[in-house]
């Protein structure tokens, strides 16, 4: 799970990591409040979207007065901000964070990762902070340092100090920067994140380190334990279907093409997004609906599929183990009947009461194509998307 900059901010501060004076906006009179109760002459607006590159894609302005910040975060609201890490359909812009506007002498990167291959938490820090990693590590890979930490000792403070020197902090700047590496590690360990970013990390005027840019990412499957965290989704940032999916326990994951798929297990559902892929088609979706689905989680993993627009086909393959086709069957039959069913639907089902299936199925007189293999399921899929378009 991701989470906005200013809820980051607010994290890492409290793990004392010194970050800007800022305040959160709804709506444009609340952001040009905020610039009174902040104080100074110059404020930064930011839209709070889950991506990075806010600041070329026009998210990110600097202000000199409340008419300005009225102005600027009007344009702001309600509009989808198109980042480079958004992809096209971009992301709603809900919030502003109204911050004070720093003087930055140096701009740093400092970043901390799971690597999976020493099994810990890596830290990456550049002396070339602003741009992305990925940009960072093409145009200048000697700039950056990395340090993997041992969980049994945690960060030391001469490693943090090591990372520090490294970076060419001057030794009046050293203490700070350690304290805020060590924090990010804190905060990392004892919150179940996947990655702390901080882009820029910056030294300002006056000598301090003050953290400009925060991004934070979640072990979903950690968040039962915090829930102070699982609080601060934003549904309005995810992918509408997969956080519809996600609410009623199924996996979803959103894909390019045009086959929606209904399959239980991730095994059989990349066999089956092959198949699809091999016999010409494209899948729309990857959808499990995992083992013993009652008709109605079938019922309900129908209507998450058709909630994809560009899905132009269905594509029904269980393998019932602990499933039983029966109920599988029941399921489809009921999507028919509650469901908007306009797309053509091939089914292929296997194992635990699979002749039942078959029956229920031949029994409905529904308009549904059956299949007795996967590579025959996946070929008449293919060819009735291309009837469709056809037609
Ligand atoms: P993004 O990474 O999404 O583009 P950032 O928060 O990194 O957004 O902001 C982009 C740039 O805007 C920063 O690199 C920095 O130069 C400038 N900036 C951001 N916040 C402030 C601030 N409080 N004071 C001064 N400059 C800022
Ligand atoms: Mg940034």
């Amino acid at each position: 799970m991701d989470i906005h900059e200013y809820q980051a901010k607010e994290i890492l501060a409290r793990f004392g990591v010194r970050v800007p004076r800022g305040g959160l906006a709804y709506s444009p009179e609340q952001a040009a409040y905020r610039s009174h109760e902040i104080g100074g002459n110059r404020w930064v607006v930011k839209a709070q979207v889950h991506s990075g590159g806010r600041g070329e894609a026009g998210g990110v302005k600097l202000c000199g007065s409340d008419s300005e910040i009225r102005e600027y975060s009007s344009a702001l609201f309600g509009r989808k901000l198109v980042t480079r890490q958004t992809g096209g359909a971009g992301k709603l812009i809900g919030r502003v964070y109204v911050e004070e506007a720093l003087d930055i002498r140096q701009e740093l990167y400092l970043g901390l990762v799971l690597d999976r291959t020493s099994e810990r938490i890596m830290v990456v820090a550049s002396a070339q902070g602003g741009m992305e990693i990925e940009e960072l590590s093409e145009e200048h890979p000697d700039a950056i340092l990395r340090m993997t930490i041992d969980p049994a000792t945690g960060f030391l403070e001469f490693q943090a100090r090591e990372l520090a020197f490294g970076l060419g902090l001057q030794s009046g700047q050293v203490a700070e920067a350690a304290k805020i590496f060590r924090a990010c590690y804190r905060a990392f360990r004892d919150l179940d994140v996947t990655m702390v970013e901080i882009n820029p990390l910056v030294v300002t005027g006056d000598g301090h380190l003050v953290a400009l840019d925060a991004k934070m990412s979640f072990d979903d499957n950690a968040l039962f334990r915090h829930q102070e965290i699982s609080e601060l989704r934003d549904m309005s940032q995810e992918n509408p279907v997969e956080a519809r999916a996600a609410d009623r326990g199924l996996s979803y994951v959103s894909l390019e093409g045009n086959i929606g798929c209904m399959i239980n297990g991730a095994g059989l559902a990349m066999a089956t997004m092959d198949m699809i892929k091999l016999k010409g088609g494209a899948p729309a979706n990857f959808l499990d609906i995992g083992g013993g689905a009652s008709p109605d989680r079938v019922l309900t993993a129908f209507r998450t599929v058709l909630a994809d627009p560009k899905v132009e086909a269905i594509l029904v393959n269980i393998f019932a183990g602990i499933n039983r086709c029966d109920w599988i069957a029941e399921g489809v039959v009921q999507a028919f009947t509650k469901a908007e069913i306009k797309v053509p639907v091939v089914v292929r089902l296997s194992g635990t009461n699979v002749e039942q299936g078959k029956q229920i199925l031949a029994d409905s007189k529904l308009p549904i194509a059956t299949a007795d293999t996967l590579a025959e399921a996946a070929e008449k899929a293919v060819a009735a998307v291309a009837a469709r378009q056809a037609a």
